[in-house]
């Protein structure tokens, strides 16, 4: 019998417990040779005195397990302690946030169809380096921070990601025609690096345009690599549209450690009232399930959910006001489904 691999996991705050329950039960039932060690990380840490929010027990078990399955977590607006989630991808080095996003036509209503794109964002430089100053009471300044060597990582990692799916073409966005250094830097190094993947078709387009035609022809994208606000940004329009951000996962990739998470935040406008979606954090469960070697419990876990939206159970955000269920009778639906 294979041994079981431990995994960090975090049940994060507001729909974040009701989610990472819901898919650590369908983990379970499908049979993933998992060990969850649990760490408490977030808001109560700040508050016991911990500058990050993550006592160093957690970090003892996230540079040990190496693999973070995290649910989300609240970080305060306009203020108060720096995004967690933020301190989590730099602490570690997870550079590439890699996106999904595909429309599931036959089961859930969507205006594209043929959607089946990856959102490749670039996960520690730009505007997330959190380099802000207050330069007088009126004036507050934010740098935004492009490193050739962090641009050729996140951009080499798109072109071998493709190679590697069989995927056809790697759109780049950036805005090089206003920050020309910064971003002029981004698509520069992108033009050199395809030029290395001949098999590969590239192409450049201006960010604001780039996620318009996300929007209107999702279907004529592949994989798509941005700087990291912008990847953000691209990537919560692109899951909304195939139905729902309650639908994307996504996998924080290092070259010693990986997180995986749903892609939304802690939506605490539907936090305590069990009717979030989980799909999301399931489908970073099911990228962590192939990153540490069980694809078939993956795949396992994939068709028993496709085969639930198949049969038409939805949470609230996809039924938009037809019959809907609960997480935690999605769950057990898919369960039912394994
Ligand atoms: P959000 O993604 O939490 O919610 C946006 C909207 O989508 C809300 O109306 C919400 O109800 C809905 N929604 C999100 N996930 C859903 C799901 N699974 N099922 C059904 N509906 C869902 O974004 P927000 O409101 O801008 O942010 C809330 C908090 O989450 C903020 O503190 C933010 O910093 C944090 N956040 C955390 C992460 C993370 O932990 N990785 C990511 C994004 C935002």
């Amino acid at each position: 019998m294979t041994k079981k691999q431990p995994i960090t996991v975090a049940m994060g705050d507001g729909i974040g417990p009701e989610i990472m329950d819901a898919t650590l039960k369908i983990l379970d039932r499908a049979g993933a040779m998992i060990e969850p060690e649990f760490i408490d990380i977030g808001e109560k840490l700040y508050l016991e005195g911990h500058s990050t929010g993550i006592p160093d027990d957690a970090w003892e078990s996230l540079r040990r397990t190496k693999v973070f399955l995290k649910a989300p977590i609240t970080t305060p607006q306009g203020g108060g302690y720096k995004s967690l989630n933020v301190t989590i991808r730099k602490s570690l080095g997870l550079y590439a946030n890699v996106r999904p996003n595909i429309s599931y036509e036959q089961f859930i209503k969507t205006k594209h169809p043929n959607m089946d794109l990856v959102i490749v964002r670039e996960n520690e430089e730009d505007l997330y380096a959190g380099i802000e100053h207050q330069q007088t009471p009126e004036v507050v300044q934010c740098l935004k921070l492009i490193t050739r060597p962090g641009s050729e990582k996140i951009i080499r990692y798109a072109f071998e990601y493709a190679r590697k799916n069989n995927r056809k073409k790697v759109t780049c966005f950036s805005k090089d025609n206003i920050m020309k250094l910064t971003d002029g830097l981004f698509h520069k190094v992108f033009n050199e690096i395809a030029e290395e993947y001949p098999d590969i078709e590239k192409e450049h387009w201006i960010i604001d345009i780039g996620i318009a035609k996300i929007a209107d022809t999702p279907q004529d994208f592949d994989v798509v690599v941005m700087p990291n606000l912008y990847g953000d940004i691209a990537s919560d329009v692109a899951a909304q549209i195939t139905g729902s951000v309650g639908l994307a996962g996504s996998a924080n990739i290092g070259d010693q450690c990986a997180m995986f998470e749903a892609i939304h935040g802690s939506a605490p406008d539907i936090a305590g009232k069990g009717i979030a979606n989980p799909s999301g954090l399931i489908n970073g469960a099911i990228m962590m399930l192939v990153h540490i070697g069980q694809p078939e419990i993956a795949a396992k876990i994939h068709n028993a959910w496709l085969k639930t939206l198949e049969d038409g159970i939805f949470t609230g955000d996809i039924a938009k006001g037809g019959a809907s269920v609960g997480t935690m009778e999605f769950a057990e639906a898919v369960m039912d489904r394994l």
